[in-house]
């Protein structure tokens, strides 16, 4: 099995070259920007069934800062419970090479990309499509790569 190194080098391998040769299709500079951002995070993506690993813990952390955020605007005691809810994310058990490692879910998870593209009327089509490309090298990689 590939090292989360591993899948964020191939990510970028494979996406730069496609992010520079869109790069002129782009609108708002933010959008390469966030892309160049997107791809390690999407690289590594489906490993989130995976306890205790990068994808997991970059996935809590993003989780636990969101929640941190909300807690802060309505109440600061809630903020206690933020190390118990960044913990659970981090350990929760489940089967791994599951659902997170098919097509579908490479796609559904860039998909919330374009909902800024109507929401903030950033042209993020382009993110969506990379990050879902820099996911799918993670499925490939973990094929090629055919151990457990
Ligand atoms: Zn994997």
């Amino acid at each position: 099995m590939p090292g989360w190194k591993t899948h964020i080098a191939f990510s970028y391998i494979v996406c730069l070259p496609l992010l520079k040769l869109s790069q002129q299709f782009f609108v708002h500079e933010i959008s390469f920007y966030l892309s160049i951002i997107l791809i390690p995070i999407y690289g590594i993506l489906p490993d989130v069934d995976k306890s205790n690993t990068k994808a997991r813990k970059v996935v809590a952390i993003s989780v636990t800062f969101l929640l941190a955020i909300l807690f802060a605007v309505k109440f600061l005691f809630g903020l206690l419970f933020l190390p118990i809810i960044y913990f659970l994310l981090v350990k929760f058990p489940s089967k791994h090479r599951g659902y997170t490692h098919t097509i579908e879910f490479c796609i559904l998870s860039a998909i919330p990309w374009l909902f800024l593209y109507f929401l903030l009327d950033i042209d993020t089509i382009l993110v969506s499509l990379i990050t879902a490309i820099a996911a799918l090298t993670h499925i490939f990689l973990d094929k090629m790569g055919a151990t457990p």
